[in-house]
């Protein structure tokens, strides 16, 4: 229950002088219930990986977006993390939807949100779930072919049309323009189509790249998008909106990635044009933290270098919450949660200093699965030795994690979320 998060805890917490009160925070959720786990007697699931979320970092993320995009209008890209309670806060925060597929643009409406404020944004859509967009009233929707044209004058005869456009995404963590957008060359004749099938186009939209680094192409995009509104609008269509996509990561360089991108609008298109944007991994990879126990442990003594390193086997891997590792080319960075060995210790630390101190133990980690590759890349080192029981957190895993865990081997693939709040200003949005 949210409401009853002590926002006072963080404050009297002993154990990391200098963290944020959002880490304050995280770290009494996750001690409290690492500390009720006994996995000798625990019931079934109870020693389960699971997830702190901080809604407090998704609010706050929202009003550095409106600090730096005042003019982009955010429609969080559902995909990106589904998670209700974040889905809500960002309806009350008056925020719009993407959605990708007829399960998400039902999970948003069934949280009440009108279907004005979702754009369907999946240029390749299937059939039945055209038709099931049509009867929920959701209207605007992407599209980068002719075939799909067909489709939606077959369809959704009454949609509210954005033609998705090719992008430089060479400087992206995932590349997207593969698979979606339409050249500058081909535009025409699809506004001609569409013109010719009595469609309503209504706006461009583009995506840079999912975890985007060149503000440059974010500007080479407005300048592409200004090129096809003046065709669309020389073919008598009413050009109102421009969706410029996700892409932007939440670290430090969002500010002058974001300053790119709001003067190229401002020069490029002027201010009675709706701008609106679909941002995912900006919003929620930093609110989510996950603890996974260990589970086995295998020593390893390499006689030739007289060496000994450790496997660490944990209840959570690459076919669960770590998916991040090869879908989102992420690697996430295990910190030691709890260790018996060291029951004076009971960790949140911020360490990544000394990790080559030579009294530091190495370990690989590997999740719970039959596979060889569901391990987390690199090896890493503890000043810690590691037991079975003992557990690990790692930060920043709310984006694309959760959402494309895989109940292989039988595995969970979907955990427990305690939710704290670390932002008192957000508190009152938060009761669902
Ligand atoms: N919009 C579309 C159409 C996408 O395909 C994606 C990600 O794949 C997003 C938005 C969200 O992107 P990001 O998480 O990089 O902001």
């Amino acid at each position: 229950d949210l409401k009853s998060v002590d926002h006072s805890l963080g404050a009297t917490l002993n154990n990391g002088p200098g963290l944020s009160i959002s880490k304050q925070l995280i770290a009494q959720a996750l001690k409290t219930r690492v500390d009720s786990i006994d996995p000798d007697t625990c019931d079934l699931g109870d020693d389960d990986a699971f997830f702190v979320a901080d809604l407090g970092e998704v609010y706050r993320q929202h009003m550095r977006w409106k600090k730096n995009l005042a003019r982009v209008k955010p429609h969080y890209a559902v995909k990106c993390n589904p998670d209700p309670r974040v889905i809500h806060l960002m309806k009350q925060l008056g925020m719009g939807f993407d959605c990708a597929s007829m399960n998400e643009i039902e999970t948003v409406l069934g949280m009440g949100v009108d279907p004005s404020r979702i754009i369907y944004a999946q240029p390749v859509k299937t059939k039945a779930y055209m038709r099931y967009a049509a009867r929920s009233g959701v209207k605007q929707m992407t599209f980068d072919n002719l075939d799909e044209l067909y489709k939606v004058k077959q369809l959704t005869p009454d949609a509210e049309l954005y033609l998705r456009i090719l992008t430089d995404d060479s400087a992206s963590l995932c590349q997207l323009s593969n698979k979606f957008g339409a050249s500058t060359n081909d535009t025409g004749d699809l506004l001609e189509l569409a013109r010719k099938l009595d469609l309503n186009v209504v706006g461009v939209a583009f995506h840079v790249g999912s975890g985007a680094s060149d503000p440059q192409a974010f500007l080479k995009a407005v300048q592409d998008a200004r090129f096809v509104f003046d065709q669309a609008e020389a073919l008598g269509f009413t050009m109102h909106t421009l969706d410029v996509g996700g892409g932007f990561t939440g670290d430090a360089s969002f500010e002058a990635m974001a300053a790119v991108l709001s003067d190229a609008l401002d020069a490029y298109f002027p201010p009675h044009v709706r701008i609106i944007g679909e941002p995912g991994r900006y919003y929620v990879a930093t609110a989510f933290t996950i603890a996974c126990s260990v589970i086995g442990r295998r020593t390893v003594n390499d006689a030739t270098l007289g060496t000994t390193s450790y496997m660490l086997y944990m209840n959570d891997g690459v076919y669960g919450n770590f998916s991040c590792i090869p879908f989102d080319h992420q690697k996430p960075t295990p910190r030691v949660l709890k260790c018996a060995a060291d029951p004076i210790n009971f960790l949140y630390d911020t360490h990544t200093s000394g990790y080559d101190t030579p009294s530091m133990t190495e370990y690989s980690i590997w999740g719970p699965t039959c596979d060889g590759i569901d391990k987390i890349p690199d090896t890493h080192c503890f000043a810690q030795v590691m037991n079975i029981g003992d557990w690990l957190y790692f930060e920043d895993m709310g984006a694309y994690t959760k959402c494309s865990a895989t109940p292989f081997n039988g595995f969970p693939s979907a955990h427990d979320t305690i939710y704290v709040c670390s932002e008192p200003g957000a508190a009152s949005l938060l009761e669902l």
